[in-house]
């Protein structure tokens, strides 16, 4: 198997330093898959992000955005990572509020599908 490592991080394993070596491959795993997105792509497949506020977090080393609320009247901005845009489209306050409506419409969605089955078998 060819051995493509960084030099600074076969260093380490060459030391010993497994723990750090892994550390940091991983590291650099996260950041090159990160990297592949510029802030105009990711506007254009999250339009729910703000434009300007694409930034990197040194101590994490991912990159993240603000998140507009999508809650109607609400201007609540949320900081998250780039990787989690998919799934943030709310403030702390309204995400509790948007899953529960979320569920209660697949709720009503089951119950109508039910009922249409229901009065279909009898039919
Ligand atoms: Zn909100």
């Amino acid at each position: 198997m060819s051995n493509d490592l960084p030099v600074w991080i076969q260093e380490l394993v060459d030391e010993g330093r497994i723990d750090e070596a892994k550390a940091a491959k991983m590291a650099k795993l996260d950041s090159k898959k990160s990297k592949n997105k510029t802030e105009e792509e990711l506007l254009e497949k999250y339009p729910h992000a703000v434009a300007g506020s694409h930034g990197f977090d040194e101590a994490a080393n991912k990159f993240y955005m603000n998140v507009a609320c999508q809650t109607d009247g609400c201007d609540e901005l949320r900081r998250t990572y780039t990787s989690d845009l998919f799934q943030i489209r709310h403030c702390d306050d309204h995400r509790k509020e948007a899953r529960k409506l979320r569920k209660e419409q697949e709720r009503k969605e089951y119950e109508a599908f039910k009922r249409e089955r229901e009065d279909r078998d009898e039919g």
